[in-house]
């Protein structure tokens, strides 16, 4: 396996990475909030679908806001030089897994192991 290069330059490609998938995930964010408002002319009749939307989007925020929280401690991770380091076993995480997912925490034998443990939420595999 090629072993990720962790200098300062190395990284800066994944800081890149990070730093456009966060400005994605803000602006996503920032336009589902926008739809939330119900429409003003809304007869109470047409209000369920708004609502059933306004879950959906609840949900989908949701989901937003805790990648972006993954992609802000990532970026943290990448300040304090412990970017790129699985936080269970301390080895390398591979840059071909970096790549594809630049916030990952997680070594892939590290996060095999995990998901069946946990209560299997489903963003773990998302973001896994
Ligand atoms: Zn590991």
């Amino acid at each position: 396996m090629k072993k990720l290069d962790r200098s300062r330059n190395g990284l800066e490609k994944y800081r890149d990475l990070l730093i456009s998938k966060r400005s994605e995930l803000t602006s996503s964010l920032r336009a589902k909030l926008e739809t939330l408002a119900a429409p003003d002319n809304a007869a109470p009749e047409d209000l369920a679908p708004v609502y059933h939307d306004q879950y959906v989007t609840v949900q989908l925020n949701h989901f937003d806001s805790m990648q972006l929280k993954m992609v802000d401690s990532a970026l943290d991770r990448m300040d304090g030089g412990k970017y790129g380091l699985c936080t269970d076993c301390g080895e390398s995480i591979s840059g071909k897994r970096l790549e594809a997912i630049p916030w990952a925490v997680r070594c892939v034998s590290c996060q095999e192991r995990r998901i069946p443990a946990r209560e299997s939420p489903q963003w773990v595999e998302l973001v896994a």
